[in-house]
């Protein structure tokens, strides 16, 4: 698969479209199946120290209240995913390190896998590599960090002087550690076209990733990019487009169909997203309370909501599109050879106290 091929599917003409969301449909169901993975997602934190000019939850931003969920919250509702067919914890955040909230965080990791069956994901940004192994050595199986866009001066542009490169360096360093990696980009920034868009899945390849996320850049009025329109927004087909093709390029990853969809087709944008490629679903598990303060964009689905109706809500949207949950926690289908390497490495490590 090269580049050109990506471009030509991107430039797929709208009368044939349907035939390209079939295609992407079947090579879903060929290498992943019909049955969906629950990943439940905690936003646990907004508190952040970046600036990146897109997000809601930048520091500039002083239109949202900060909080911080205590670990005997985020506990609690880890503890009642199981029961609702959520086999994995995403546990994220904004970028705010700290010796002691890593450490904090280590801990929480570490009781999640003695008190509960699930596999925890983490997405918290940007770490050094001795963070990210003391995590792992306390049991997280995976970790989400998108790069967002593969346009290096774009990057640096976005980030307050962080670099596409500092950015890969993490997703290595995971990757060394047989951590599952997860990354991704948004889709239709400023200034997207299609050989962008076309770089950005051909990365998402050549990254060969466990899991990709990606989703529809949504501007935020309450950030300096609020008038910076989605350089799709006049095709946003597009969206659904990228999704199939990535599927295409890249057949055993868990693709999951993001809530940005949701913000810009409501109600259906995920159910679509599922039916075009996608093949994991992450049902929002954040307490209703934070809910509004955690708007990495506006209109953001279910922000009113208390924690469960989300969960409840997923299975009658799966069944509606005849798709089933997954049993079991749905670790990566690139390779097995990450379980021994982590198994390996936890055998060796004297344990984690030493952070
Ligand atoms: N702080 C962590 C995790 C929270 S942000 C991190 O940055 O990795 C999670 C994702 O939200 C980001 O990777 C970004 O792709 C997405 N996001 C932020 N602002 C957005 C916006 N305006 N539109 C669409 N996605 C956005
Ligand atoms: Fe913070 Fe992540 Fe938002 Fe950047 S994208 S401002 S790091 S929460």
């Amino acid at each position: 698969m090269t580049k050109r091929d990506i471009l030509d599917w991107l430039s797929t003409p709208e009368p044939e479209r349907e035939s390209l969301y079939r295609q992407a449909d079947e090579v879903r169901r060929t290498h992943m199946g019909d049955a969906v993975h629950l990943r439940g997602i905690i936003e646990f934190s907004n508190v952040c120290a970046n600036d990146c000019l897109y997000c809601g939850l930048r520091r500039s931003n002083v239109a949202l209240r900060r909080y911080r969920m205590a670990p005997d919250e985020i506990l609690d509702v880890a503890r009642r995913m199981a029961e609702w067919g959520q086999m994995t914890v995403v546990l994220q955040s904004g970028e705010s390190p700290s010796r002691a909230g890593d450490r904090a965080l280590g801990e929480l990791i570490a009781r999640i896998k003695r008190e509960t069956p699930l596999a925890v994901t983490v997405s918290v940004g940007n770490r050094p590599r001795g963070t990210y192994a003391y995590w792992r050595d306390c049991g997280m199986d995976r970790y989400l960090l998108r790069f967002e866009t593969s346009d290096a001066d774009l990057y640096r542009r976005l980030h307050d002087g962080g670099s596409l490169e500092e950015r890969l360096a993490c997703l290595e360093s995971l990757r060394a550690l047989g951590v599952q990696v997860g990354s991704g980009f948004m889709i239709g920034l400023p200034g997207e076209d299609l050989d962008r868009l076309a770089e950005n899945i051909y990365l998402c390849a050549a990254l060969d990733l466990d899991m990709i996320g990606i989703g529809p850049y949504i501007p935020n009025p309450d950030t300096p990019m609020g008038n910076e329109p989605n350089a799709w927004a006049a095709a946003p087909e597009m969206f659904f487009v990228a999704i199939a093709v990535l599927r295409l390029a890249c057949p055993t990853a868990h693709i999951p169909a993001t809530t940005a969809f949701d913000a810009v087709f409501p109600g259906r944008g995920r159910d679509l997203a599922l039916q075009r490629g996608a093949n994991v679903f992450m049902p929002n598990s954040t307490p209703g309370r934070y809910r509004r303060d955690y708007q990495l964009y506006p209109n953001k689905p279910c922000v009113d909501e208390e924690s469960g109706d989300c969960a409840a809500c997923v299975l009658l949207r799966l069944k509606a599109i005849g798709r089933t949950i997954a049993i079991g926690p749905g670790h990566s289908r690139r390779n097995t050879a990450w379980a021994s390497t982590v198994a390996d490495s936890r055998k060796k490590n004297p344990g984690p106290s030493n952070f």
